[in-house]
């Protein structure tokens, strides 16, 4: 089947949920057997994700294929259960290098190379690419930003473009206030967001309204007049409590049956069964249950985007073990001095991923903290790292120890920069990054949580277990539950005497509703235990 095209754009402001309006309408194909597979366009000229401050930007996100990604891609793969690839995103920057990259070649001799037609025919060729490389049904197409941006200009003008010749379904998100004066919901933002839409010569099928309260009749109609669609094709994507709701509010309002009808998808039976089970764990998610504390101590918890990820983990694995995670965000410098109250109440403490020496100190005293009073740890791979640390200080009494990124001259530099990393130049996508196997040893946590021997994470980092003290950790009480195939590079670490577990990786990546990641579920167990 020659492939179809749904292109999500925002016309307003960004923030709405793009990408979970993205996941779900994959989902809904992938309820009636349809390949649907997400593409996302960025605008901005880093040629991926990496080099990006997750302060600002929000989350990371790395693939199996060692692409660092848009944290979109981690929404994606939490709603459609599919491992992704890497080429599904494209930047600006990937863009313009490729086409410099040709004009210095020779392949466009003789030509001014300009946005509109080598720019945007460069999109439509990549585009076609993915469409022949990877056969989906459907390929639905988030184009980051807002219409207006001069970012994503291109990008919204080469989906003008390829409308003229394939068959592509065009929706449109949108916002509807609701003024506490009037009580009102007012529609004017989203009748001039569609104009802008239009103005660039697209005609949306479908206008998605976000919104605090369901959006009313008289509001829709207007929606629906100013945007020239019928009032069934405005959608309502009000507040639903969980994200993972999406699909199937979406559903209740026919959506499903109208995308297959514009797309001309031969109507197939739903599949009961996937539909059915998802369902299920969308009422696990949002029935009220028992209620445990996991405190997060980390760097960024002011924008909750820098660990999204680390966040549906969590969910999920709580859903698994029906306890509703309460999330104990920690500003790491505040843990700093003595005063370690914040983590009275936590059932599970919790490290995340992280980069330089600030709130290196308080990540340290909440770990040593949890050790101590045998609250259940998760560290992840700087939480790891820094599980390792604090090892080393207070049970094997290497005064100070630390990791070299914080001091180049320290005397135990328990962690240590990875040699393949050492004499790098550059920074972009060189990290040891991806899937990498691991070995599990038996009778340990981690074996416990995966139950087998093998297992393969995501990885994204430059530092390691230096290996000249792992003999002095493991004399000293640290297990070491998990190394590579080779044995060179420690993966997971384990307390004995308490649950606690350090991983270089980062499980959160694959962590998904259907398939919560097992080191969280462990975790979780654990935690809700103690609770
Ligand atoms: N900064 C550490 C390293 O580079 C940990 C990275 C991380 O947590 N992703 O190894």
């Amino acid at each position: 089947m020659q492939t179809k095209y749904i292109v999500i754009l925002g016309s307003l402001l960004s923030g709405l949920g793009k990408g979970g309006v993205t996941g779900s309408i994959c989902k809904i194909l992938g309820f009636y057997n349809y390949k649907a597979l997400p593409v996302k366009f960025d605008g901005y000229l880093n040629y991926d994700c990496g080099t990006m401050n997750p302060y600002r930007h929000g989350e990371v996100f790395v693939l199996d294929d060692k692409s660092e990604v848009d944290m979109d891609f981690g929404m994606y793969e939490r709603f459609i259960n599919i491992d992704l690839k890497g080429n599904l995103s494209i930047t600006g920057g990937k863009l313009f290098s490729k086409v410099i990259a040709k004009e210095r070649r020779g392949d466009y001799l003789g030509e001014d190379v300009q946005i509109i037609p080598h720019l945007t025919n460069e999109i439509l060729n990549m585009i076609k690419n993915i469409s022949n490389s990877e056969k989906p049904d459907v390929l639905v197409i988030e184009v980051g930003g807002t219409v207006g941006d001069i970012e994503n200009s291109y990008f919204i003008e080469a989906m003008r473009q390829l409308a003229l010749t394939e068959k592509v379904v065009f929706v449109d998100l949108t916002y509807v206030p609701k003024l506490d004066v009037v009580g009102e919901q007012k529609t004017k933002p989203a009748q001039i967001g569609v104009r802008s839409l239009m103005q660039l010569g697209i005609q949306p099928d479908f206008v998605i309204c976000r919104s605090n309260e369901v959006i009313g009749k008289k509001a829709k109609e207007k929606i629906a007049l100013f945007s020239s669609i019928s009032k069934d094709r405005v959608i309502d994507d009000s507040d639903k409590g969980t994200v993972y709701n999406l699909p199937l509010h979406f559903m209740g309002q026919r959506f499903d049956k109208l995308l297959m009808e514009d797309l001309q998808l031969r109507t197939r039976k739903i599949n009961r069964k996937k539909l059915n089970e998802w369902s299920r764990m969308v009422d696990r998610v949002s029935s009220p249950r028992k209620r445990i504390n996991i405190a997060i101590v980390g760097k960024y918890t002011d924008l909750k985007d820098s660990y999204v990820s680390v966040k549906e983990a969590l969910i999920h694995a709580g859903a698994q073990n029906n306890v509703m995670v309460d999330f104990n965000w920690i500003e790491s410098t505040a843990l700093e001095g003595h005063d370690l109250h914040a983590l009275e109440n936590a059932d599970g403490i919790l490290v995340p991923g992280g980069f330089g020496v600030r709130g290196t100190e308080g990540m340290i005293n909440a770990i040593r903290y949890a050790r101590e009073n045998k609250v259940p740890y998760l560290g992840l791979c700087f939480g790891m790292q820094l599980m390792v640390v604090e090892y080393a200080r207070n049970a094997c009494m290497l005064k100070n120890a630390t990791s070299s990124e914080f001091d180049k001259k320290a005397r135990y530099k328990v962690i240590e920069i990875m040699e393949s990393q050492r004499d790098l130049k550059e920074k972009g996508g060189n990290m040891r990054l991806g899937a990498w196997t691991a070995r599990l040893r038996k009778g340990t946590h981690a074996y416990e949580a995966y139950k087998s021997t093998t297992i393969s994470e995501r990885h994204r980092h430059r530092y390691e277990v230096n290996n000249r003290y792992r003999s002095i950790l493991e004399k000293n009480g640290l297990v070491v539950s998990g190394t590579t195939p080779n044995n060179h590079i420690v993966e997971i670490t384990e307390w004995k005497d308490s649950f606690g577990i350090g991983t270089q990786a980062h499980p959160e990546l694959k962590s998904r509703l259907e398939r919560p990641a097992p080191l969280f579920l462990e975790f979780i167990k654990h935690a809700a235990a103690r609770a």
